[in-house]
């Protein structure tokens, strides 16, 4: 179903958001004080608009409640941040989420009453060296609890051989799916014969992962 967002600061964040979000075909409208950067986005995105959003006039006249969510993207101005989080709040904005910097700043909008706050430099930072102690590990989704969904690339020593002998201990951890380039067997039966550049999804707490993939 189709959503409408809200993003007020067009930098690398917000334009990469914005711009993922329109071609998952949801509409977007875009907020930045500076005129190049709005324009440079005129195309890119449903509508822009170029005002200040620590501005609580301008954020009213834009009739931000009828949002699904409005994301709060502007960068290094910790207090516009935090200004603008505040009349979101203030006008019933449905859901506020923001992109913090510093701690001080998580807890402020936190209490405003922020949905979701993200820390994109330093997740993107732990998945960075997540993947780089790991290099077959492709990519990973933390669930919470210690728990992981992860992509590995075994290795060509289990070209040919069935998966059944990878010795995956089921109570620890589930083999969801085995990825084969554009295409995903789910859940492959024990003679499944793993094939050069299969890549194993698998579900599992952290140190029982660990423990497989150091095996492969
Ligand atoms: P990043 O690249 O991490 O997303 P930037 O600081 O480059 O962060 O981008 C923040 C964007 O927010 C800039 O395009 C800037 O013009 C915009 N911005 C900053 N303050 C305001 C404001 N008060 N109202 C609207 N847009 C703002």
């Amino acid at each position: 179903m189709k959503k409408q967002f809200a993003i007020m600061g067009l930098g690398g964040f917000g334009e990469a958001v914005g711009v993922e979000l329109v071609r998952l075909g949801h509409e977007v409208l875009g907020v930045d004080s500076d005129e190049t950067k709005a324009n440079q986005l005129a195309d890119r995105l449903t509508q822009v608009v170029i005002a200040d959003a620590t501005d609580e006039a301008s954020l009213k006249e834009l009739k931000l409640e009828r949002f699904d969510a409005v994301l709060v993207a502007i960068g290094e101005n910790i207090e516009a941040s935090i200004l603008c989080t505040m009349h979101l709040e203030s006008l019933k904005a449905r859901e506020v989420w923001v992109k913090a910097i510093t701690p001080t700043h998580h807890k402020i909008v936190e209490k405003l009453g922020a949905e979701r706050i993200f820390h994109p430099e330093y997740e993107m930072g732990l998945r960075v060296a997540q993947t780089m102690a790991h290099p077959n590990m492709l990519d990973y989704l933390a669930l919470g609890d210690n728990y992981f969904v992860i992509e590995v690339r075994p290795g060509e020593v289990l070209d040919d051989r069935p998966f059944s002998e990878l010795k995956i201990d089921p109570e620890k951890i589930r083999l969801l799916a085995i990825k084969h380039g554009n295409s995903v067997t789910f859940e492959p039966a024990p003679d499944y014969r793993l094939r050069r550049n299969d890549h194993l999804v698998l579900l599992g707490d952290e140190k029982a992962l660990r423990e497989f993939t150091s095996s492969l």
